[in-house]
This record gives C-alpha cells, sequence and structure tokens, in this order.
C-alpha cells in the first residue's frame, strides 16, 4: 500500500498488513502447517526466545499464518498489536485472566454473551475472584460498584442478545478517571460498524469465529491491545515486569507470555488462513448484514403475529440514539430478537422455515435462527433466565446476506402457517 495515502476501511481490510513479496509474491498467506520451526544458530535460537527477534519458534507460542491475522485486526481495530487464540471465548479468557489475580475484582456488563457470563459468573468465582455485574446502561452503577480491588471495567459493544448499546466514550472516560482499563468484546459490531479504541477503549476482545471469518467454518478468537493504558499505577504495579519488557505493549505482553503460552490457547493456523480469507469481504458483507437486518426488524416490527421486536436500529429502542452516534450511521448490527406468543409457537415457527438454518451460531452469511431459553439457556435456573432476558418467547435471528425478499418470504410464510 501507498503510504501517502489514507486508505478507506474497504480498502484496508484487504489490504493491511499483508506483503505478496514476504510470501513469494502469493496473494493469500500460506497456511504455516509446521509445529516448529528450525534455526541456523543457537545464537538465533536463543535470540528468539528472548524476544530480540520476530522469528518464529512453535505453533503453540506463534505462527506466520497466525501473524498476518494478528496483524490485521490489530490494524483495524486501531491497536498496536494482536494475539489470536483459538475461539472467542480463549480470547476473553486470556484477556481478563490477564489482569486478574485472586482476590481480585471487576464491574462488567450483564447483558453478556452466553458462556462469558458462565465464565464471570461461575468458574471466575471458583478462583476467588468477584465480578460485579451491572446495568451497562447505567453509569451510576458502574461506578458504584468499582474499589480499590477492581482491575477493569468489561462490556459488549452491542449485548448479544439484550441488543443493548453501551456508550463506550462515557465508560472509558469513568473507567480512567479510576485507573482501570476498559476491555470491549466487540464481536457483534466488527471494526467495519465500530472501532471501540476510537471512543478509548484500551482492550478489544473478538469471536472471529463470527462476521470476521463471516462463513461458520473457523472457529477463533483475539485479543487486542490499544497500547495507550498507563500501567505504571499502584493498582498495576505486578505489571512492571511486562512493562520493562515491552513498555507500552505490556498488556498483550502478559495475555501472550503468562496466557496464551501456557494455556495453549493457540489458533490453529488453518483458521486464521479462513478469517484473512473472510476478511476480503467483510465489508460487503457487513454492508449487506447491516441493510437486511434493518428490513427484517421493520418487517417483524409490523407483523400482528409478533408480539415485540428487540433491534437497536428502531426508533423506539433505549439505545437507538447512542448506536446512531456510536455507530456512525452506518447502521446498527445484524443480530435481534423478537417475540412471538409462547415457546409451542416459537418451535412451530422455526419448524415451518424452509431457508433459514435452526442452529447456535450467529454472523455467517446465512440468516440464522435459535430460540435460546430451550437450547443455549437450558440448563441456567429460571431466575438466571430472567436475570438475564432469556424468556420462553424469545427467538434470535442472524440475518444474514441472501436476497431481502427471500429472507422475508420466509419469516412471513413461517408466520402465516404458525
Ligand atoms: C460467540 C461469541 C463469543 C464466543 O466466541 P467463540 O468463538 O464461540 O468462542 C464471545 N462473545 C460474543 C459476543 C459472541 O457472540
Amino acid at each position: 500500500m501507498a503510504e501517502d495515502r489514507s486508505y478507506k476501511f474497504e480498502t484496508r481490510v484487504i489490504h493491511e498488513a499483508f506483503r505478496p513479496e514476504d510470501f513469494h509474491g502469493a496473494t493469500q498467506p500460506p497456511i504455516f502447517q509446521s509445529a516448529s520451526h528450525a534455526h541456523e544458530s543457537a545464537e538465533n535460537l536463543s535470540a528468539t526466545f528472548s524476544g530480540k527477534t520476530q522469528d518464529h519458534i512453535y505453533m503453540r507460542l506463534t505462527n506466520p499464518t497466525n501473524r498476518v491475522l494478528e496483524e490485521k485486526l490489530a490494524a483495524l481495530e486501531g491497536g498496536k498489536g494482536a494475539v489470536v487464540t483459538a475461539s472467542g471465548m480463549a480470547a476473553i479468557a486470556t484477556a481478563c485472566l490477564a489482569l486478574l489475580r485472586a482476590g481480585d475484582e471487576f464491574v462488567t456488563g450483564n447483558s453478556l454473551f452466553m458462556s462469558t457470563y458462565l465464565l464471570f459468573a461461575n468458574v471466575f468465582k471458583k478462583y476467588g475472584i468477584t465480578p460485579r455485574f451491572c446495568d451497562p446502561l447505567d453509569l451510576a452503577a458502574i461506578e458504584g460498584a468499582i474499589n480499590e480491588k477492581t482491575r477493569f471495567l468489561y462490556v459488549e459493544t452491542i449485548g448479544n442478545p439484550k441488543m443493548d448499546v453501551p456508550d463506550l466514550r462515557q465508560l472509558a472516560d469513568m473507567a480512567h478517571a479510576h485507573g482501570l482499563p476498559l476491555v470491549v468484546d466487540n464481536t457483534l459490531a466488527t471494526p467495519y460498524l465500530c472501532r471501540p479504541i476510537e471512543h478509548g477503549a484500551d482492550v478489544v476482545v473478538h469471536s472471529t469465529t463470527k462476521y470476521l471469518s463471516g462463513h461458520g467454518c473457523a472457529t477463533g478468537g483475539a485479543v487486542i491491545d490499544a497500547g495507550t493504558f498507563d500501567w505504571s499505577s499502584e493498582r498495576f504495579e505486578d505489571f512492571a515486569p511486562f512493562v520493562e519488557r515491552k513498555g507500552p505493549l505490556a498488556y498483550l505482553d502478559r495475555v501472550w507470555r503468562e496466557l496464551h503460552i501456557n494455556f495453549g490457547t493457540n489458533q490453529a493456523p488453518l483458521h486464521s488462513y479462513l478469517t484473512v480469507l473472510g476478511l476480503d469481504t467483510l465489508a460487503v458483507r457487513m454492508e449487506r448484514h447491516l441493510e437486511n437486518a434493518s428490513k427484517v426488524a421493520e418487517f417483524l416490527n409490523g407483523h400482528p403475529k409478533v408480539r415485540w421486536v428487540n433491534y437497536p436500529g428502531l426508533d423506539h429502542h433505549p439505545s437507538n440514539e447512542c448506536a446512531r452516534r456510536q455507530f456512525g450511521g452506518k447502521g446498527f448490527g445484524a443480530l435481534l430478537t423478537f417475540g412471538l406468543k409462547d415457546q409451542d409457537t416459537c418451535f412451530r415457527f422455526i419448524k415451518n422455515l424452509k431457508l433459514i438454518y435452526h442452529l447456535a451460531n450467529l454472523g455467517d452469511c446465512k440468516t440464522l435462527i435459535i430460540h435460546p431459553y430451550s437450547s443455549q439457556y437450558v440448563s441456567f435456573p429460571e431466575e438466571t433466565r430472567q436475570y438475564l432476558s432469556i424468556t420462553p418467547d424469545l427467538l434470535r435471528l442472524s440475518v444474514g446476506i441472501e436476497a431481502i425478499d427471500d429472507i422475508v418470504y420466509d419469516l412471513e410464510r413461517a408466520l402465516e402457517a404458525t
């Protein structure tokens, strides 16, 4: 890419951080299917182990295919570095654990992806870590939950599946006023719609399984470090060795050195390859995803058998104004929830769909539906399902990029037959 021009996102998502000349002129990164890399001299291997060179050692540590994806995601999110992981959950677990020790606390939005909620509420608790759950739109509650043991704030750009959109700039300012970093799961928005670092976030995590890879054929995650947080305060004195080693990238070094390597959360290079391939079409896919989702939301909102629709793009939605501002008018995401009469009606409706796939995933170019209450949340206690707003009448729809008329036709016919 020419250095005298600032390319638009649509161009950068394709060309950023990839140089054919580094790979014999190849136009996609090769899949480096090698567990280890041979070194000419003991001096060179020693220099690589001590971080003085950027060479590769062993697949659990780094891999050339993975590095292309890492550099692309860091550039697209406006961060200074990234680590890609085996799944979104691996990214979230390592991103949080790099900040946490036994006895620590963190403040988190309560509208979270199901496994993130379980990780925070059940797994972390076992290790003496306390998550303080708050409504991510309630700044006073969040501020009230911060104390001297708090290590970070955590939210999703668009809550999955609550569809609430917190104000990232206000949260970042509040976090920073208390000397804390803000960690944002940007899976549902993607850097096409929102770049949380531009709104003050310090760490961005992703499930690349969803829109970034885009075809439901690879799992993966990423931790992206803005490289701007000041880790030198007393609260983060345990970061001193990492600051000494990597300066502004102390946090990412800790994610990688302490968690990623020792937990073995590396991404398989095939999955990085598929994700890089998917990124080539992210901008055009997102444009269609967002346009289709708005139209589907309007259609469902006007249908007599649909009791309610939860989509930030609808004027009456409590996050409409914030989403409009934060997402620069580009759209409101491509996930939505809506209500039919009851669980039985939802089950019959799913059976009547002919085009839309019924499965547990989102962000695929195909339109997908699920009844979360009876599937992902089936073993949750009733009061937890209520707390997370997972009701028996709720369906979650991930709007794909098929022809809008065909998506609406499938929904309309199924509603009529139900
Ligand atoms: C799917 C998802 C995750 C988890 O990602 P996996 O790749 O399935 O591990 C995390 N956060 C959000 C918002 C998700 O939708």
